[in-house]
C-alpha cells in the first residue's frame, strides 16, 4: 500500500492532474464527504487528507509514505528526514511583506527602526529580517493576518500572497517579495527503500508531468 498525505484545498486540486498522469484518480470527492482516507483506482494507492502543517510530521514519521507540502510549510517546519526529490510547480504563490498604505515601510526599513511583525510564518519572517539586519518584534498569529496592521496590533504582516486581493480588499499593500513559493514532493526514507518500484513509478510520472507544463 502507497499513502499519499495532501491538504484539502488548492493542493488537492492542483495534485489531481499530475496524479492522474501517474494513473491514479482519488475517487472520493473531499468537498462532499468527510472520509479522511480517500481510496483510488488503484487498490494499493490512498490518500491521507491532513492539515498542511501536518504534512511533513505524517511523512517524516511513516504514517504516509509521500505527501504534498507548500515550501512555505518546509521552511517553517523543518525538515529533517524528508527526502524532497521534486518541485512539482503547483498552488504557487509568494510570501510577501504587506502594510496599510499610510506606513512609510521604506523609511522604516531605512532607519531600522523597530517594527512589529504579525504572521504566521515567523521563521521565515525573522529570516529575512535578519538578513536585512532590521531588528523586528515578532507576533506569531494563525490566521487573518490582515487584520493585525488594520488594528494597530503590527506594523507589517508576512503572508502568502497570490492574486493580491486579499491585501487590496483590506486596505494593504505589497512592499516587499520574500519568496516565489509553490508545493514540493517529500518522501519518507524509509519508505523509498521498501517500497522503491511503486514510489519511483509516481514519483517519475509527476517528473514527467512537470517538464511537460514547463
Ligand atoms: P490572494 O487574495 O489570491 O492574494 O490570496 C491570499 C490568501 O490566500 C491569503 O490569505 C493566503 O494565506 C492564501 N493563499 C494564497 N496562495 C496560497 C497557497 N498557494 N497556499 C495556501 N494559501 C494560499
Amino acid at each position: 500500500m502507497i499513502t499519499i498525505a495532501l491538504s484539502k484545498g488548492r493542493i488537492f486540486d492542483d495534485i489531481l492532474p499530475l496524479l492522474k498522469s501517474a494513473g491514479i484518480d482519488v475517487l472520493d470527492d473531499p468537498d462532499k464527504s468527510r472520509k479522511l482516507i480517500l481510496s483510488t483506482n488503484q487498490p494499493d494507492v490512498r490518500v491521507l487528507l491532513v492539515r498542511a502543517t501536518d504534512v511533513p510530521t505524517y511523512v517524516q514519521y511513516g504514517g504516509a509514505d509521500m505527501g504534498v507540502v507548500g515550501k512555505d510549510t518546509l521552511l517553517e517546519s523543518g525538515t529533517q528526514g524528508l527526502y524532497q526529490p521534486l518541485d512539482l510547480q503547483i498552488a504557487k504563490c509568494r510570501i510577501s511583506v504587506a502594510v496599510r498604505k499610510s506606513f512609510d515601510y521604506a523609511a522604516a526599513m531605512k532607519q531600522g527602526s523597530r517594527m512589529t511583525v504579525a504572521t504566521k510564518y515567523v521563521a521565515i519572517a525573522r529570516d529575512f529580517f535578519a538578513s536585512k539586519g532590521v531588528h523586528v518584534d515578532l507576533i506569531k498569529l494563525y490566521g487573518s493576518m490582515e487584520l493585525a496592521p488594520l488594528t494597530g496590533l503590527a506594523d507589517a504582516i508576512v503572508d502568502l500572497v497570490s492574486t493580491g486581493n486579499t491585501l487590496k480588499a483590506n486596505h494593504l499593500v505589497e512592499v516587499e517579495r520574500i519568496m516565489d513559493i509553490s508545493s514540493h514532493l517529500v518522501v519518507n526514507q524509509t519508505a523509498l527503500k521498501l517500497k522503491q518500484a511503486p514510489i519511483r513509478k509516481i514519483m517519475d510520472a509527476f517528473a514527467l508531468a512537470v517538464k511537460q507544463e514547463d
